[in-house]
């Protein structure tokens, strides 16, 4: 082929396929002009993940009548003038790609009226191209109506994630938006159901709420600092509140969402010995920094940002975050919460000097009393009484002797084969592991714990996933029902779970669900019961007298895979007698 200069429409499919390349991508660029636009109140409508239709209004300014189709036109923009003005942008939008790229691959109808015009105009293109203009009565802003996206990129449309995946990544980008324009009134409708609202107040706390569905406002300490005149605020969780990654950690920098995994370790650093390993805080934060100081021209989708100073902005987070903790942690009412072990559930060794969530009756830290006496007689409620199957089934191990427990975490026992020290956490996942897979395999309805109705609050995205899984939910235990937008009614728990926090439970079985992408009902349901039977074990840090000890091992013994726990780990170390003895120079 000749070298030839590409048709328009060629450039203009092309540069569309960098903007938007998905639903979401459109719905986040109008979203953006929205606020640009100075809007108080953007409504944003969703019919099937937006294929079909996303329609946003807003309240701003509105587009003049004389300079509409040039908002459509490809590198049109009202935002920037000069190269140099990229160096200190303040708005979000400065390409002038997003109209023209939306509109080269949709059917899209804008009705916009200028706060100085007397009346409003209606826009309509296709592919780009304008089929009608004419002047309408229409309030002040702007409403934006994409139809058919990709209608004429069949290619495309093949390549599109699933409806669900886009729906949540679309609620996603609303949440996110609501978090860092607390001012800003949104409003989410999808497939005619409204999913997602803030009331514009400007409190940031009651918008993480809603987004974030928090259920404990006393977790989250506010963060307001300055450092090298990069402003920091917004909330972080206290060290007892912390989740199995790090996706709810959410950073804004003027206004603009962000992905930054370095910036997203300074909020982790903030918890250096405050967090174990392997939890992570939720934040929000909102990072204040002169325009001139940050590149946000890097990327089409403007998503990354690259900064003058990386340091300094890294250390302004870490400084703020760590402060905020310390400070707030050290308030006499929080000690007073961890010393008295308060509502608290999570254990956290590092932070919390006391074990949380014990039964027992203590006689005080750290002591083993009810082991020492073990010739008392049984405490009538033993917590691990024989499954049904119990008895019945061979062992897998030898008969154990327990002879103690050391650290509150593992139990010495001693076997024909010498001595074996067991991990009490994934020893007794192990146990309930199994006891719940064998009456799902037999098809017994899993017992239910009946619960006085909890309702739990969760992210809208985190609600339709929940939704989707509802009925796997509820064959494994769980009675779960809508109740209104983003809003769930607890009604039953797996009876195991009797003893744990319904909602805490909830909260981690979302976080797996979030993070397992793979298809499929078998590896949803794999994941809910490896977090069931997490949740109801037995924790590491929990004393445990005598006879409860040696109902673990009796139920341990008949496991058909005792050694290692559902996740993999041992479950046991063992040392043969010859090793002991090799140990002590008694063999040569
Ligand atoms: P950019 O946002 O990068 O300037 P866009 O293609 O997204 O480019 O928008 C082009 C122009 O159209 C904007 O600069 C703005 O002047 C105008 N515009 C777009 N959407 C709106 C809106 N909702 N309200 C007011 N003006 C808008
Ligand atoms: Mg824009």
């Amino acid at each position: 082929m000749a070298i030839q200069i590409l048709a328009e429409d060629v450039v203009a499919q092309i540069a569309a396929g960098e903007v938007v390349e998905r639903p979401a991508a459109v719905v986040k660029e109008l979203v953006e002009n929205a606020v640009d636009a100075g809007a108080t109140f953007i409504r944003i409508a969703i019919q099937s993940d937006g294929r079909r239709r996303i329609q946003i209004s807003d309240n701003g300014s509105g587009i003049p009548a004389d300079e509409i189709e040039l908002a459509f036109a490809r590198h049109a923009t009202s935002k920037l003038r000069a190269a140099d003005d990229l160096y200190h942008i303040e708005t979000l939008g400065f390409r002038g790609e997003a109209l023209a790229s939306i509109a080269s691959v949709s059917q899209l109808s804008m009705t916009t009226r200028h706060e100085t015009d007397p009346s409003g105009t209606l826009l309509r293109l296709e592919g780009g191209h304008i089929q009608q203009k004419r002047s309408v009565g229409a309030p002040r802003g702007t409403t934006i109506t994409v139809e058919n996206l990709f209608f004429n990129m069949p290619a495309r449309l093949k390549f599109l994630k699933s409806e669900n995946t886009e729906k949540r990544q679309i609620a996603m980008i609303i949440t996110r938006y609501a978090m860092a324009y607390p001012f800003v009134r949104f409003e989410l409708e999808q497939d005619g159901r409204e999913v997602f609202r803030t009331n514009g107040s400007g409190q940031l706390l009651d918008v993480m709420m809603n987004a974030l569905g928090l259920d404990q406002i006393k977790n989250m300490f506010e963060v307001n600092d300055t450092h090298l005149n990069i402003h920091v605020r917004g909330y972080t969780s206290a060290p007892s509140y912390n989740r199995s990654d790090r996706s709810r950690i959410t950073l804004f920098v003027n206004g603009r969402w962000i992905q930054d995994t370095s910036l997203t370790y300074a909020v982790v650093q903030a918890y250096h010995t405050l967090l174990m390993t392997g939890r992570f805080p939720v934040a929000v934060l909102l990072v204040n920094i002169a325009p001139e100081e940050v590149d946000v021209n890097v990327h089409p989708t403007k998503a990354e940002v690259r900064f003058r100073d990386s340091d300094s902005v890294f250390s302004a987070i870490q400084r703020a975050v760590r402060r905020a903790v310390i400070d707030q942690a050290e308030s006499p009412m929080l000690r007073g919460r961890l010393a008295n072990g308060g509502a608290e559930r999570v254990w956290n060794p590092a932070a919390d000097p006391v074990q949380l969530d014990m039964r027992l009756p203590m006689q005080g830290t750290g002591q083993y009393a009810v082991q020492q006496h073990a010739d008392a007689p049984a405490p009538d409620d033993t917590e691990f009484p024989d499954g049904p199957q119990g008895p019945a089934r061979p062992r897998t191990l030898p008969m154990l002797r327990v002879v103690g427990q050391i650290g509150a975490s593992y139990i010495i026992a001693e076997g024909p084969a010498g001595l074996y020290l067991i991990d009490q956490h994934a020893a007794h996942e192990r146990v309930l592991y199994e006891q719940f897979m064998a009456e799902h395999a037999r098809k017994d309805t899993i017992s239910q714990y009946a619960l006085a109705a909890q309702t739990i609050q969760v992210a809208p995205p985190e609600a339709r996933l929940l939704e989707e899984n509802i009925d796997a939910l509820a064959e494994l235990g769980f009675g779960i029902e809508p109740f209104g937008p983003n809003v769930f009614v607890i009604r039953g728990v797996p009876a195991m779970l009797a003893d744990s926090d319904p909602i805490e439970t909830m909260a981690g079985i979302l976080d797996d669900l979030v993070q397992g992408n793979k298809p499929g009902q078998q590896a949803v349901e794999d994941r809910i019961v490896l977090r069931v039977c997490k949740q109801a074990a037995i924790k590491a840090g929990q004393v445990l007298s005598l006879e409860q000890m040696q109902a673990l091992i009796r139920q341990l013994e008949r496991c058909n895979t005792p050694l290692t726990c559902p996740h993999g780990r041992p479950t046991m170390i063992h040392m043969t007698s010859d090793q002991l003895a090799r140990e002590f120079g008694r063999m040569g």
